[in-house]
């Protein structure tokens, strides 16, 4: 099927499409994804929800000749179980992801911060593999994904292979996938038991995060026991705050360890300035958020 630039389907119906011309397949396994898209070369694309490559295409930033929609590839849908992580499908939406039983028993952290990205209708379209795969330094799942250690499942003419969250971010909207590769799924170790907080702050006409903080923590007796903290749009990547995690091992689950973990967030950080915030109030808002996230998931 080819959408053009001027007119869709019947010539008796004509209507105005905004992108360029672009020829558009649906089809339903990986593997015929994965040709259609080394068919297209370099000008191929991906389109998973649409909730960010839409506007891109309107605002003709990208004018790919072949979008490849994965929305009819039953595989890459839905959460299962296998051992000791959880598999989340690329194409699981927010809004699944957001009520799946295995990942709030498992992967907390992850339903809690989506329940905080956009809103309802972006939500229902938006994928949990398209938001990753679009790395946005503002997107809410990076750090999240990169705290609980997620690993990322790409298919490509050369078959599968598997990339660590740490090696999957690279720098702004770029990830280390090659191209013509489909992130199949994403896998997440188990967290069963443990506690967790997504913090951000953003203005209120729009969910972006100026900054978010993703924390998880195992607790026992009181102590905390084990700690992940992830930072969103501290860097052109997510990040981890080490020292951050370093500081509240072993300390009692009270607010006032937690302020002092806290001050340690910005470390190995380097935030951006730009029209929301620039980098010193980002600092700020880092170790701010931090304590208040730390605090929320220790319940203190
Ligand atoms: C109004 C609005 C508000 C938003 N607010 C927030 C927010 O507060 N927090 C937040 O985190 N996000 C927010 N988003 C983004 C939202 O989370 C999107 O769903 C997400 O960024 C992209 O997911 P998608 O499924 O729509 O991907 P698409 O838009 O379809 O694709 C995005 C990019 O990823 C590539 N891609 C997608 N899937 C795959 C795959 N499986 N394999 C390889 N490449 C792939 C595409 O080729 C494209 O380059 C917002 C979006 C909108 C429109």
């Amino acid at each position: 099927m080819l959408a053009d630039a001027g007119v869709v389907g019947d010539p008796l119906r004509r209507c105005a499409v905004i992108p360029a011309a672009f020829d558009y397949v649906a089809p339903t396994t990986v593997d015929d994804a994965v040709r259609s898209l080394a068919e297209a070369g370099e000008d191929g694309k991906v389109l998973a929800g649409g909730q960010s490559l839409l506007p891109v295409l309107r605002m003709r930033l990208a004018a790919p000749s072949k979008l490849v929609d994965l929305s009819r590839i039953p595989e890459l849908r839905g959460v299962r179980e296998e051992g000791s992580s959880i598999v989340i499908g690329s194409m699981t939406t927010h809004y699944d992801v957001q009520r799946d039983a295995l990942v709030r028993e498992h992967a907390l952290l992850l339903a809690l911060t989506t329940d905080t990205v956009a809103d309802p209708q972006v939500r229902h379209r938006g994928t949990f593999g398209g938001a990753l795969a679009h790395a946005d330094p503002a997107g809410d799942l990076l750090a999240p994904a990169l705290a609980l250690d997620a690993e990322f499942v790409l298919s490509g003419m050369d078959g599968r292979r598997k990339v660590p969250a740490a090696e999957f971010f690279v720098d702004v909207f770029t990830t280390s996938m090659r191209p013509g590769e489909i992130l199949v799924e994403v896998r997440v170790p188990k967290y069963t038991g443990w506690s967790a907080h997504y913090e951000k702050f953003n203005r209120v006409a729009q969910a972006w995060s100026m900054v978010g903080v993703a924390v998880a923590m195992r607790t026992e007796s009181g102590t905390i026991a084990e700690a992940r903290v992830g930072l969103t749009n501290m860097a052109s990547v997510p990040v981890r705050a080490r020292g951050v995690e370093e500081a509240l091992v072993g300390q009692p689950a009270s607010a006032d360890s937690i302020r002092g973990a806290a001050e340690r967030a910005a470390e190995g950080t380097s935030p951006t300035s730009d029209g929301n915030a620039d980098a010193e109030f980002r600092t700020h808002l880092a170790k701010v958020l931090t304590g208040r996230a730390a605090m929320a998931a220790a319940g203190v």
